[in-house]
């Protein structure tokens, strides 16, 4: 690791918190209670700004102009090619302001910079520009019923869309909600994760530039039990999208159900199992398997978290995990060279502390890490454990930490049964060199997505999603679109 001591001194972000308001109605308000909350910096736990705190009447305010915008403004009425070429301005300028926009979201994460302006940032602009280019390629079909009708169907807009996002990828997540959403014309409230105000905000001063209308997309900060509950339960949301955790997309399903029965989209937990074969390229795979788990902390829904290594290359792999995790760089995120900053807040680092508890007294090896780096903020030590059994709770849990899991296994059946067994089927990595045990990998787990030999390797065009607990329908891609689509049957006799 680098040295703990240059922790000290945390370095200075050069960029002004302008945006802590609401954004309701193309406006940038106070919140109806007046209330706020402080937004912390992971690196020291100190505030960065005070954000406006929305509650339920402030969810009233931004539905009713969003309702608004979508039965009375242009949005829904403009045709598809004025709204792609809106959505194609946002995306300039949010490519005008990465910087700015990355430094925030560095601020309020703890994640490195260069990650935040490199890949994120220009993802979020990626992803705007492919679903600008879906908006004027959305269309019905006609069909050929038996009877003398001429049968067509319409794609319309579902009308209000209700959308919350976690603080682990707040501008990606933002995007990956309101990109497809727009693209169909729908019109919008989203409330952010109350760690992560900031980017998004950011972002609502450049949609009037843009020329978004008012009351097309309305930003919500606040907290889940208050705003994002009332928001769920809201009469007259037509949908919700949700990307956080599995306790949390139950009691929004449930919100759901007993108000409305909108239809919900969920991007849930994950344990993802990281599959190295006998005959994979084990360089790659030690590399690949420690991006997979470290990336972000450790904080990715998709973390490769249970790292399954075929008995005959398990020491070889393990010495060169251990070596890999020893030579990572923890420290402060703004620093070019980082590859590791603070853990989101301090719930989040007890939380991972506790399961490295767990994990030594369950009886798994600890090979490296284990403890906090440094003293001030929320930094943990790039953690491995080997010997890690199927029935220990760090290889069951979703850690949502720097903590690696590596455990031994034989044969491909079994490794396709431990690997499948798991409450979660978010991802799996594959790692061989035989395209026939990589493919017969991939088509045996019940997962959403198979990297074969790589992993996290995101693009707008791919689709994302779970199977069991880790959610429901896909986002991204074409398909991301058919969450944000109602069906119109329209029935002619000729
Ligand atoms: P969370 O799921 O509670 O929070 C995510 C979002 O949901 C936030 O915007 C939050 O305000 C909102 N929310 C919370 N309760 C709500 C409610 N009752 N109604 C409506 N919205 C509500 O996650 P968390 O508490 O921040 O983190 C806990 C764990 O969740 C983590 O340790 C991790 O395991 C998991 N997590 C997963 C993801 C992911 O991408 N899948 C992201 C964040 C957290």
């Amino acid at each position: 690791y680098s040295t703990a001591a240059a922790l000290e001194e945390p370095i200075k972000p050069t960029v002004n918190v302008d945006h802590t308001k609401l954004f309701i109605n193309g406006q940038f308000v106070d919140s109806a209670s007046g209330k706020t909350f402080p937004t912390l910096d992971p690196r020291t736990g100190e505030v960065i700004a005070h954000i406006a705190e929305g509650d339920a009447e402030d969810i009233n305010r931004a539905v009713a102009a969003a309702r608004k915008a979508f039965d009375e403004g242009p949005w829904p009425r403009m045709t598809a090619y004025e709204r792609s070429k809106i959505l194609l301005r946002l995306a300039d300028l949010i490519e005008k302001h990465n910087d700015q926009i990355a430094t925030l979201e560095t601020w309020d994460t703890g994640k490195p910079y260069a990650q935040a302006a490199k890949i994120e940032v220009p993802m979020v602009v990626r992803l705007l520009r492919y679903y600008a280019g879906w908006a004027d390629k959305i269309h019905g079909m006609t069909i050929p019923a038996d009877g003398p009708y001429h049968v067509q169907t319409l794609h319309e807009p579902i009308g209000v869309a209700g959308q919350i996002i976690p603080w682990n990828f707040p501008l990606l997540m933002f995007s990956w909600k309101i990109g497809p959403a727009l693209a169909c014309g729908n019109t919008i409230v989203l409330k952010t994760a109350e760690q992560t105000p900031l980017s998004a905000l950011y972002v609502a001063n450049l949609l009037q530039e843009a020329g978004l209308p008012e009351g097309v997309l309305n930003i919500i900060s606040g907290f889940g039990a208050t705003a994002g509950a009332s928001l769920c339960s809201h009469m007259d949301v037509d949908k919700l999208a949700f990307t956080g955790s599995t306790e949390t997309g139950k009691t929004i399903l449930e919100l759901a159900a007993k108000s409305n029965l909108k239809p919900v989209t969920l991007e849930l937990g994950g344990k993802s199992p990281f599959i190295v074969y006998e005959d994979a390229d084990i360089d790659t795979a030690v590399e690949q398997a420690h991006f997979a788990l470290f990336f972000n902390q450790g904080q990715c829904c998709c973390a490769g978290s249970r790292t399954y290594v075929h008995e005959k290359v398990y020491d070889e792999f393990l010495e060169k995990a251990k070596a890999r995790a020893l030579k990572r760089v923890v420290g402060d995120p703004f620093k070019s060279g980082t590859e590791q900053g603070p853990q989101i807040d301090s719930k989040q680092f007890d939380k991972i502390m506790k399961y490295i508890r767990s994990g030594v007294d369950s009886g798994a090896t600890l090979e490296t890490g284990g403890e906090q780096f440094g003293k001030k903020g929320y930094y943990i030590k790039p953690t491995v454990f080997s010997n890690v059994k199927d029935d220990m709770l760090i290889a069951q849990d979703e850690i949502f930490g720097p903590v690696q899991s590596i455990l031994k296994f034989k044969d491909l059946d079994e490794v396709v049964r431990r690997a499948n067994s798991s409450r979660y089927g978010l991802a799996a990595g594959v790692f061989s060199q035989n395209i026939d045990t990589a493919n017969t990998l991939a088509r045996a787990l019940r997962v959403g997505t198979v990297w074969i030999n790589c992993f996290d390797t995101f693009d707008a065009t791919i689709p994302f999603g779970g199977y069991k607990m880790s959610g429901q329908g896909r986002e991204k891609g074409e398909y991301g679109l058919r969450n944000y689509l109602q069906v119109k049957a329209v029935v002619t006799p000729l």
